[in-house]
């Protein structure tokens, strides 16, 4: 049921427990999908930083900043366990438990949620688990990052490992996680998501994707979290070596306006927006709900031929050699100061 939004004060704000919540309000975006079957989510925001005060800015160092490097070896060792990671593979099960095991400490408090859920595929009924990992904040309001963690279940037979699809995205989200966890957001609430089932099970249809995410955005917005989320940031494909974030026209314009401020401040303004396109990913059934999103991606994943029409994505050669921890690193500046910015905001 749902709550008007004042009924409590502080306390409830962002919400480890099931918290009073407005009703969910209606919108949507356009998804203009790009040719073919691809869809990519990527993005997300980040966060930390946002409402640091003046003294604690003075010793910004270190710890609060992100680490292209901590990043990369968190995808090595992801990839070293759950190389494949398609729905209902041991190895899902596997990248399952790498959640969990980094996540105990937030668990311990609460704030690790598992939403599990059976979709129904071409494949049949498929169990699928989304993760949400809460860090509270001060403000009233929820900014939500979001990595889709598995692989292809049509591309199970292949040597499919996604490690720039998937697995590096979930990287850069775990490394948020830990530098929220030693310095909990000043500002908004933050939430990682890592969710299941992105990808299609057969073939892209709007009723073949995003499974975890239409799941999550129906079941928030029935609880009332959605009218909470102040933005919603998607990373997809954003550790390739030759590192481009689109200008994904189905995000929210005022988003992607910060985006380009987030990049001129981390100086990083020569990865952003060399393509622009609409893309078929994770932030699109929030943004039919009304939420504000974001989608980080760089769709041009390696080089083309009449053979690997769409490069590295989806291949074999989506590989640990083809991202890098600078462009790990360039993506975790950006949420961050994705985060502090969209703080400031009035
Ligand atoms: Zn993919």
């Amino acid at each position: 049921m749902i709550l008007p939004p004042n009924l409590r004060p502080q306390q409830h704000r962002c919400a480890t427990k099931p918290a009073p919540l407005s009703p969910a309000m209606d919108s949507k975006t356009r998804s203009l999908m790009p040719p073919s079957s691809r869809r990519h989510r990527s993005l997300a925001l980040a966060v930390l930083f946002a409402l640091l005060t003046p003294i604690i800015h003075a010793q910004k160092t270190a710890t609060t900043q992100f680490s292209g490097q901590a990043a990369y070896t968190l995808t090595k060792q992801l990839l070293d366990v759950a190389p494949k990671r398609f729905n209902g593979s041991p190895g899902h099960a596997k990248a399952e438990e790498f959640l969990k095991q980094h996540f105990a400490p937030e668990a311990a408090k609460g704030n690790f949620v598992a939403d599990t859920f059976t979709a129904t595929t071409p494949a049949g009924l498929q169990t699928m688990t989304n993760y949400i990992v809460k860090y509270p904040g001060k403000k009233d309001g929820i900014i939500v990052l979001v990595s889709h963690y598995e692989t292809n279940y049509p591309l199970r037979d292949i040597n499919f490992y996604g490690a720039n699809d998937g697995a590096a995205t979930s990287a850069l989200l775990i490394e948020i996680g830990t530098i929220l966890r030693a310095h909990p957001p000043e500002g908004y609430c933050i939430w990682l998501v890592f969710d299941d089932g992105e990808e299609a099970v057969k073939t892209w249809s709007n009723s073949d994707s995003l499974y975890g995410t239409r799941h999550l955005a129906a079941k928030w917005s029935q609880d009332g979290t959605l009218t909470k989320i102040k933005a919603l940031l998607v990373a997809d494909m954003i550790a390739d070596k030759d590192l481009n974030i689109d200008y994904v026209e189905n995000s929210t314009p005022w988003l992607l306006d910060l985006l380009k401020v987030a990049a001129k401040n981390t100086g990083h303004s020569a990865s952003i927006f060399k393509y622009r396109e609409a893309e078929e990913d994770d932030h699109l059934p929030f943004a039919a709900r009304g939420v504000p999103v974001l989608d980080l991606i760089d769709a041009h994943y390696g080089p083309t031929t009449d053979a690997m029409p769409d490069g590295y994505h989806h291949t074999d050669k989506d590989t640990l050699d083809k991202i890098s921890a600078h462009s790990l690193q360039i993506s975790g500046d950006i949420f961050l100061e994705m985060i502090r910015l969209i703080n400031q905001r009035p």
